[in-house]
């Protein structure tokens, strides 16, 4: 039999740093990645035949649970229909029909592939529509890997940011102001600085790429007026939230309603699919109607859609959040009760069915106070759990995932697993 090791050391021969993107390969918590085999409900197999209780739901798509057999099914169905054909399909209408219908302020959706394509053509479709070029995000906030929003803050609050990635030229992010999360008086100011250069503001508005942090009560709502004052686009990067942090995302959880959304995870139930979405009038400025050129090859590929819409029939049957949401608070109050009970400084929080683990006495409320939580707790509870047959995301900066799948026997079994992980700590 193979083993973890062996699978990782003949990996990292072909393919940099053993894997196809970077938090996978546990740099932040050491040790050596499972390479999964098989993955069925709540649980995956690595190839040494070790089963886990999964928190990654592949970063947030797998909200059915694994291999549910209704996804397979039409995926094979679609399958064997063919795999891409490069002209238009009716399932694409159903799909943009099923998000119009579920996201308020979504009248007109184009596919992509990845939630960074979706994220990248909604700004550029910002820009166009009004024909500005300054941007605003917020540290912490992930928004996937294109040039732009590689960006880390500047020195000062109002200076432009600087690039986070090698092989992001300067002049491709001076564009980009990089601003506080949750923190409203930085956005106003910048707006007063520039009060006709904002194109847009991209927020997650619930964070899920530095561990989970909710906007504030006011947050969200004060970045609307400031957009409207100002004519600029507010976007809600709902890449991660979007049918996960509730069956309307964060923007029917809150009732502030973005001018443009960006989609990806969920609505592909595991397969690669983005979307970005919003008013007509704005949506209207994308080639082939307007300027603004976005164009895929494999867009709305066929059995991609296929995964995602019998994902969105799924979730929004009767009862899925209410179900999913009431096994996310058995678990997170179980594990705030194990912490406590082994005397450990330990928060967490969660939104529909997704949560964050934080090694802080309160929880967090922007990026700065994230890395000022005991990362070193985290990382020695994340193998702890790993032993324990339980996979967490492997860095105290992500957020964690539960599926349908997650019954009542695999939670107690997680704090169990917690229990015995809290005592090692303490
Ligand atoms: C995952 C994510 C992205 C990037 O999506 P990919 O499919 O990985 O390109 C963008 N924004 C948010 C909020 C995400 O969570």
């Amino acid at each position: 039999m193979t083993t973890n090791q062996a699978l990782f050391d003949r990996a990292c021969l072909t393919i940099p740093g053993g894997v196809n993107s970077p938090v996978r390969a546990f740099k932040s918590v050491g040790g050596t990645p499972r390479f999964i085999a098989k993955a069925e409900g709540a649980y995956m197999w690595d190839a040494e035949g070790n089963r886990f209780i999964d928190y990654l739901g592949s970063w947030g798509p797998a909200i059915v649970g694994h291999a549910h057999p209704e996804v397979v099914e039409a995926v094979q169905e679609a399958a064997a229909r063919g795999l891409s054909y490069g002209a238009p399909t009716e399932a694409e209408i159903l799909l943009a029909e099923k998000i119009t219908q579920l996201l308020a302020p979504v009248e007109k959706v184009r596919l992509v592939s990845s939630g960074t394509e979706a994220t990248m053509s909604a700004i550029r479709l910002a820009r166009g529509a009004t024909n500005r070029n300054k941007i605003i995000k917020f540290e912490g906030c992930y928004h996937g890997h294109s040039d732009s929003l590689l960006v880390k803050a500047g020195s000062g609050l109002l200076t432009f940011g600087n690039p986070s990635s090698a092989g992001v030229p300067e002049e491709f992010v001076k564009h980009t102001l990089v601003l506080e999360f949750n923190n409203l008086d930085s956005v106003r100011a910048a707006f007063e600085a520039h009060p006709e250069d904002i194109a847009c503001i991209i927020v997650e508005p619930y964070a899920g790429n530095m561990n989970l942090i909710k906007a504030k009560a006011g947050f969200l709502e004060g970045l609307r007026s400031l957009c409207d004052e100002y004519g600029a686009l507010l976007i809600f990067d709902e890449v991660m939230t979007g049918f996960r942090a509730g069956p309307r995302g964060v923007q029917g959880i809150t009732g502030i309603m973005p001018d443009l959304i960006t989609l990806g995870k969920v609505i592909g139930g595991g397969m690669p699919v983005g979307a970005f979405g919003g008013r007509a009038d704005i949506m209207e400025h994308i080639a082939p109607l307007g300027a603004v050129y976005q164009a895929g090859t494999l867009s709305g590929n066929p059995v991609s859609v296929a995964a995602g819409l019998k994902t969105l029939e799924i979730i929004t049957r009767d009862g899925f959040y209410e179900q999913l949401t009431a096994q996310m608070e058995k678990m997170i109050t179980g594990l705030v009760e194990e912490a406590k009970k082994a005397g450990v400084t330990f928060s967490a929080d969660f939104a529909g069915g997704m949560f964050g683990l934080y090694f802080t006495e309160k929880v967090p409320t922007n990026f700065a106070e994230v890395s000022a939580s005991d990362q070193d707790a985290f990382n020695q509870f994340f193998h702890h759990m790993l032993a324990h047959g339980v996979h967490l995301a492997p860095s105290g900066f992500e957020a964690g995932f539960i599926s349908a799948a997650h019954n009542d026997e695999v939670i107690e079994e997680t704090l169990q697993a917690a229990r015995a992980s809290f005592q090692k700590l303490a």
